[in-house]
């Protein structure tokens, strides 16, 4: 209960981390004097600049954004350009396409065109973003035309910024701070992952492993940390940081049907939940790829193929916590802030709203945020598991004892010493002694079953020898025991055990009139010990050596002494010696 209070708390603070993330974010626009493009347009492969030169056809506001189309046009105007910081550079958001071509047209009708290919593009830190060079631009530059020919996707666009230094928009020390504070957070929980793994060999843990390690990626990626230590190419960037979220995303779909208890999930969710994982994976992970062939729609494909992972989890996640899941608890306050950024970046990956790219700070936080409850909540079912593990130990060791001791005296019972016969004979256990109590009934007859109990735990103790590794009691039941006994003058201490049983009960049972006697029939198996000789066959020799210790006045032992011949024609032959 704590915890849940806890984790009510946890996921307060993570909604304000990912509110106090997007607020600098919308202020951001203002830090780096950038233009965004004052008019749009789409157009077919085939048109050229002359067509486009008129302000005709343009749509001059921030809306009806399409990367489903041959090419786009972008027009910058020079009306608020600072004459003596011209534009120099222009960047975007990594996406592929095809090639960007700057036109750089005077007030007097001179154009300076330059054709780039997404080679040429270069990543830098501020987010999944490259820049390009632009043709040159003078005083006299009064428009400047960007054709990006087959683009795919629409923040390729929204985002497209002019600038006279792109190094002003590279992200500020705490927005990289930030990036690398949520990167670094990742990797604890995959050391921790490891070692549950170690102790608790279960699948949910690995796929956990896996998903962190995608998360890991798309921050490094998208968050474009890792273009501050390595220059790659903008297909990298651009492919990398969507396919390792859709990688995540479904791995995570997968997890979530594993990680729920059992009972937490109905069969069919958790089998839509399943295909819903791999759905995920295998169908935005392709449209990640942003192939030649799909540009028509590989954009609106992606963003839209998330949709039956964000309903279906929030729905299992909705069962769960209905059905009464704990863990249930802990993926709604892990995925609440992810869902809801994610949702953001969707409608803002589908042109359906604009707003800056420093936004995707939500999402990282938010990662951030998920894989740290989720670390929490497998301790947390790390604990509960080795709770149950511990119960189920204590409770078979409570049934072995039931089964392997006799409730009465405590000794192990018959079932017990047939069982580990073999074994005790083979540890040198060769001496059988049967003990059995002289004219107990009467005792039961005079005075009572309690009293007769109470005279059976005390022989027990007699010859329990506790302590003794060399001798094992048990009680065969009724007022009959075994002691199996190892070493040396196993006649002699077998005898000293009998004649401790009437001390023992006469000290411990008060007011028996006379002494309560016992008598022996002792096995010793000697030098033939190497030979396996049955429980049944021992007990059958001790109980005849037993009669005619009864036979011949009780409290006394008889005993008989086997020797084998090995080279004896029907193989086993025994021959005793045999006194009283
Ligand atoms: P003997 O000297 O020939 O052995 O005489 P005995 O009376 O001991 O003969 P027998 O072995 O036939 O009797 C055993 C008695 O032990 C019978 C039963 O009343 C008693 N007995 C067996 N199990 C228990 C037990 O668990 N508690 C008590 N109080 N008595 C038991
Ligand atoms: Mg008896
Ligand atoms: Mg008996």
């Amino acid at each position: 209960m704590a915890l849940l209070r806890l984790l009510t708390r946890l996921g307060m603070v993570a909604v304000m981390l990912v509110l106090l993330a997007a607020r600098p974010a919308a202020a951001d626009d203002h830090r780096v004097p950038t233009h965004a493009p004052a008019c749009h347009a789409t157009t077919g492969l085939t048109a050229g600049l002359d067509a486009m030169r008129p302000r005709a056809g343009w749509a001059c506001e921030d809306s009806g954004w399409r990367s489903d189309v041959p090419a786009v046009w972008l027009r910058f105007e020079a009306k608020d350009w600072n004459k003596r910081a011209l534009p120099r550079h222009f960047f975007s958001r990594s996406a592929r396409f095809e090639t960007i071509t700057f036109h750089a047209i005077d007030g007097d009708g001179a154009v300076r065109s330059l054709v780039l290919r997404e080679a040429d593009g270069r990543p830098f830190a501020a987010g999944p973003v490259f820049q390009l060079p632009l043709p040159e631009i003078t005083p006299r530059t009064t428009t400047l035309i960007a054709r990006i020919e087959a683009p795919h996707s629409v923040p390729l666009l929204t985002e497209a910024r002019i600038t006279h230094d792109p190094g002003l928009a590279d992200w500020s020390q705490i927005d990289m701070m930030l990036l690398a504070f949520v990167a670094g957070m990742l990797v604890l929980p995959l050391l921790f992952d490891i070692s549950f793994f170690v102790v608790l060999r279960e699948r949910f843990v690995v796929l956990h492993a896996a998903m962190v390690t995608a998360m890991m990626t798309y921050v490094l990626t998208a968050g474009g940390l890792i273009s501050a230590f390595v220059t790659l190419p903008v297909a990298v960037i651009a492919v990398v940081g969507p396919l390792s979220w859709a990688v995540g995303a479904g791995i995570s779909a997968l997890f979530l049907a594993s990680f729920l208890e059992r009972g937490a999930q109905s069969r069919l969710m958790r089998q839509v939940t399943i295909a819903t994982g791999w759905f995920t994976m295998i169908v935005p992970g392709f449209f990640a790829l942003q192939l030649d062939a799909t540009q028509r729609f590989d954009d609106v494909g992606y963003f839209l193929a998330f949709l039956p992972a964000i309903i279906v989890i929030s729905a299992a996640v909705i069962e769960a916590i209905a059905r009464g899941s704990r863990s249930g608890r802990f993926l709604a306050v892990a995925w609440a802030p992810i869902i809801v950024a994610s949702i953001e970046r969707l409608l803002r990956g589908l042109g359906w709203h604009t707003g800056p790219s420093s936004l995707d700070q939500m999402l990282y936080v938010a990662v951030g945020i998920e894989v740290v409850v989720i670390s929490l909540a497998i301790a947390d079912r790390f604990l509960a598991l080795r709770r149950e593990r511990d119960a189920a130990l204590t409770e078979a060791r409570m049934l072995e004892q039931i089964s392997t001791r006799d409730s009465l005296t405590g000794l192990m019972n018959r079932r017990a010493i047939e069982a580990r016969f073999d074994e005790l004979l083979a540890q040198g256990f060769d001496t059988f002694a049967l003990v059995d109590l002289d004219r107990f009934k009467a005792i039961n007859d005079v005075h009572g079953h309690q009293v007769g109990d109470a005279a059976l735990v005390a022989c027990a103790s007699a010859i329990r020898s506790s302590g003794d590794r060399d001798a094992v009691a048990v009680r065969l039941g009724g007022e009959e025991f075994v002691v199996l006994l190892r070493g040396p003058r196993p006649i002699e201490r077998a005898e000293a055990l009998r004649q401790a049983i009437p001390m023992r009960i006469a000290k411990e049972v008060p007011g028996l009139d006379l002494p309560v006697t016992a008598s022996m029939g002792v096995v010793v198996l000697g030098d033939a010990g190497r030979q396996k000789m049955a429980f049944a066959e021992f007990y059958a020799r001790a109980d005849a050596l037993m009669y005619e210790a009864k036979a011949s006045g009780r409290n006394r032992l008889c005993y008989e002494r086997l020797t084998v011949f090995r080279s004896a024609p029907e193989g086993r032959k025994a021959e005793s010696e045999r006194a009283a």
